[in-house]
């Protein structure tokens, strides 16, 4: 019997296990190790909350969680509650799957100032996650500055934009669904320090912004290249393209308050403010042959009581692992970082790509496990358990957690599908139930 730990239980962890069943068969069992008692990482705390379709993935992983060779092992910190020398120890094979859940820095003067809420915190926060859900981002203000032009830049100012009708169907956090009703934000400014053409976006993502009841976009027609120069681009990004063009092209509406403006071409230089952001200092960049922003020495401000960078995002690094710095990722060769240590994901690649990309991330690291046929007799679950049990630590099954589910469900607001625990010691209590 082959015995596998993974440690993260978003999709990169679900499509690796996944793999191995297919690989092994009946032949394997693996444990997935989550330090929060809630499995399902970004499908949870990443995916917008009113993007419920994309989340309903995690109920391929609840099959695959009760299948009879795997178990979700929450509430165990890597790290803290065992190491992963000892993991490595007690299985054949161990897979991180943390994913990216720390903010990439902006690396401008001003950026420790309050008023400065990174997109993980951001994100953190409107999803429940508890790690966020007390930061209270200031939403006293008029103007609000989303640094970024990838889709997390697009899911914030989606959500401060929707009005607490359009949020009602989602399965926001009460605290940030209250906070957002009483938001004064108006003016919501997307920046980005290269062009239309070089957009992050995608295209059902963007189109969402043209359909919003309260708000609209506004963007520079003077901002775009010759429209000829859009058949040369490859066609999800020429659809994007399509759409920044036809918003640049639409009057004001009078009959929506709030305003999203995409500024291009701008790239931040300082976060400026007397205790706290009341501006985001922007120097003009002009593109080099290679499609970098380069500044020209121009600047201007954008007033705004809160800036938010959505530049992307590093892993964390874990004692013991190799970690590439400059990558923001462990260490790796295709996945592979020591003998019987392997990485997947966002953990391995860096924050590209959508959930779907996991699956044949998943599934390679699943095959290099079989390649490396490795063998001895290992403890497996039965030698976790008796750490545990050592240290006296409270792990949450998925069963324990399908006890969460349902009171996170039965507590749900009219019309939303559930109304999340924020609170760590609020899902254990509700997993003893
Ligand atoms: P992203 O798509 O890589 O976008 C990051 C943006 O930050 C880019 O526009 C980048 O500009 C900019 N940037 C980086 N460093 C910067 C700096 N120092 N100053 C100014 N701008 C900077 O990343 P993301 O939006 O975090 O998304 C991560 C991944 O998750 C993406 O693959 C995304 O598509 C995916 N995602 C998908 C969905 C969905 O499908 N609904 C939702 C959310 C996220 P440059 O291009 O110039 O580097």
């Amino acid at each position: 019997m082959l015995n596998v730990a993974i440690i993260g239980s978003g999709p990169a962890g679900y499509y690796t296990a996944e793999g191995l069943l297919k690989s092994f068969g009946d032949e394997v069992c693996i444990d997935i190790i989550d330090r929060l008692p809630t499995p399902f990482g970004l499908i949870r705390a990443g995916v917008a909350p009113d993007h419920q379709s994309i989340k309903a993935v995690s109920r391929r992983f609840e099959a695959t969680s009760l299948s009879a060779n795997v178990r979700f092992v929450g509430n165990l910190s890597v790290g803290d509650g065992v190491t992963i020398e000892e993991l490595l120890q007690l299985y054949h094979a161990v897979v991180i799957a943390t994913g990216a859940p720390a903010d990439r820095k902006l690396g401008v003067p001003g950026e420790e100032l309050p008023g400065v809420v990174g997109s993980a915190a951001f994100v953190g926060w409107y999803n429940g996650h508890p790690d966020f859900a007390t930061i209270a981002p200031p939403l006293d203000t008029d103007s609000v500055a989303i640094v970024g032009n990838g889709n997390v830049a697009l899911d914030v100012a989606r959500i401060l934009a929707k009005t607490p009708g359009e949020l009602s169907g989602s399965d926001i956090a009460a605290h940030a669904a209250d906070a957002l009703a009483q938001s004064r934000v108006r003016d919501i400014h997307i920046v980005g320090r290269r062009g239309p053409h070089q957009v992050g976006f995608t295209p059902k993502e963007l189109g969402e912004m043209g359909e919003l009841q309260r708000a609209y976009p506004v963007i520079e027609p003077a901002d775009f290249p010759p429209a000829v120069a859009d058949a040369a681009l490859d066609p999800g990004l020429r659809k994007v393209v399509g759409f920044l063009r036809e918003f640049a092209g639409r009057p004001p509406r009078r009959d929506a308050p709030v305003r999203i403006h995409f500024h291009f071409f701008a790239k931040p230089v300082a976060v400026e403010g007397d205790g706290k952001v009341e501006r985001l200092r922007l120097e003009r960049t002009a593109l080099t042959q290679d499609g970098q922003a380069i500044g020209t020495g121009d600047t201007y401000a954008i007033a705004c009581g809160m800036v938010v960078p959505c530049i992307g995002y590093r892993t964390s690094p874990i004692p013991g692992v190799p970690y590439d710095a400059a990558l923001g990722r462990f260490a790796n060769a295709d996945g592979r970082v020591a003998p019987g240590l392997y990485c997947v994901g966002w953990a391995r690649r860096g924050p590209t790509g959508t959930i779907g990309t996991n699956r044949p991330d998943g599934f390679m690291i699943a095959e290099e496990i079989a390649a490396d046929a490795p063998d001895g007799d290992r403890a497996g679950p039965a030698g976790l358990d008796r750490l545990v049990a050592e240290r006296d630590l409270y792990v949450v099954t998925f069963r324990d957690w399908q006890k969460i589910d349902a009171a996170e469900v039965a507590r749900a607001r009219t019309g939303a599908p559930r109304e999340k625990f924020v609170r760590v010691d609020e899902m254990i209590e509700h997993s003893r139930s």
